[in-house]
């Protein structure tokens, strides 16, 4: 094969030309700009051996398959996933194991990740190490001879503890082991786990990747066309698949990710800078900041650090008026959207979670989780300063 010369061979496109342009090419029938919603369950066959790639809507959805080879181009895979949910996803992942096998995953996890592992696979014959994955040594110590899966997140939800992403593809491959990294908290634009070595990435497109608040969908990328082969085997097989009006909507959020982003981490860091100095605040969780324990390695593996801010406040009593005293700041699960929310994850996303086991985490009913919106960030200083109980009523 001849290399093209440096002048014809056109470079990678950057992440923001992806985001608009990455696996969508304008409609070939008219021209269309926009990927067509193809919303449809079949296919007209032209006739019988004929070799027709479309047959049937739960196996092929060209609107799917565009927000796959987007989401696919901005993580720097070569295969995108969709399903209808981050949860459906991650489950799809799991069907990849046998009973028998052992999983290493994250202690501090999303709560709906702990669920599915404690109460429905479980069931289902897989065994679970939950290791406090900030210090990669115990990843390796937690595997046996039947582990075929580390799944990992960071930053983790919602205490922010930060695992190195390098360090556990080297444990995870002298092992051979699969690497999944649930990415939604930090988005492809601030992170991207293929690069360290991870296997699968993994998002609820619910949060960022979609970021208007309005479809639940998640989605898988992947390097290796074998591991692509056997998760779209599975998919089909369970059929969680996304509608193809949600994948749609989820591709117009991506044109606008590296946009919101920047806005996002923007607001986050404006946010947490003005908590860290706040007299009713005892702590905040951000990587960001310079007194985030992890904040080396989070300057390290991360180019932003996102719209997610904890805190812990002294008493319950404050965490009730902060979240009842904000008016900008909707008191609401879920994160990623373009608005500002504010919760208390005790309470609300990791109920599921045994007391003891969150209390371990840190994730007290004194801590307070925000999804920092990109509205005005006096307006969101103000907002939370007034909860506080130190500014001026409106
Ligand atoms: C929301 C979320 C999930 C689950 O995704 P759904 O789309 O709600 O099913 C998984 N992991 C993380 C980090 C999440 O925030």
């Amino acid at each position: 094969m001849t290399q093209p010369s440096a002048r014809t061979q056109s470079p990678e496109p950057r992440l923001a030309t992806l985001a608009i342009h990455g696996g969508q090419a304008p409609e070939p029938h008219t021209g269309s700009i926009m990927p067509p919603i193809f919303q449809t369950s079949t296919y007209v066959q032209p006739g019988l051996d004929q070799g027709w790639p479309w047959e049937y809507a739960r196996v092929q959805n060209p609107t799917r398959e565009a927000l796959e080879r987007n989401v696919a181009s901005l993580e720097r895979a070569s295969h995108g996933i969709a399903f209808a949910s981050g949860m459906a996803a991650i489950d799809c992942v799991a069907r990849l194991l046998s009973a028998g096998d052992h999983v290493v995953c994250e202690e501090n996890t999303y709560g709906g990740t702990t669920r599915l592992a404690t109460q429905v696979l479980n069931r289902a014959g897989l065994s679970f190490s939950f290791v406090d994955s900030r210090d990669p040594q115990r990843i390796r110590d937690a595997l046996q001879p039947n582990t075929r899966l580390v799944l990992l997140e960071t930053p983790t939800n919602p205490m922010m503890r930060l695992c190195d992403l390098r360090a556990a593809a080297d444990a995870t491959r002298d092992a051979g082991v699969l690497l999944c990294v649930d990415n939604t908290f930090a988005t492809p634009v601030n992170q991207r786990p293929h690069e360290t070595g991870a296997d699968i990435v993994m998002h609820s497109t619910t949060k960022y990747l979609n970021g208007h608040s309005d479809i639940i969908g998640g989605v898988l990328t992947v390097r290796d066309p074998d591991l692509n082969e056997r998760l779209r085997f599975l998919r089909k097989s369970t059929g969680a698949v996304p509608g193809p009006m949600d994948c749609w909507l989820c591709l117009r959020g991506t044109k606008t990710l590296h946009v919101r982003m920047r806005e996002h981490n923007a607001n986050g860091l404006a946010m947490a800078r003005f908590l860290e100095a706040h007299p009713a605040v005892e702590e905040v969780h951000y990587p960001g900041l310079p007194s985030h324990p992890q904040h080396e390695l989070a300057a390290r593996q991360m180019t932003g650090f996102s719209g997610m801010v904890s805190v812990t406040l002294p008493t319950e009593d404050a965490v009730r008026r902060l979240v009842e005293g904000t008016r900008i700041f909707a008191l609401a699960e879920s994160l990623g959207g373009v608005e500002s929310l504010i919760s208390v994850p005790a309470l609300m996303t990791h109920a599921s979670v045994p007391r003891e086991r969150r209390e371990e985490m840190g994730v007290s009913g004194r801590v307070v989780r925000l999804s920092v919106g990109i509205e005005d960030p006096q307006d969101l200083l103000e907002d939370l300063d007034r909860a506080l109980g130190r500014g001026p009523g409106w």
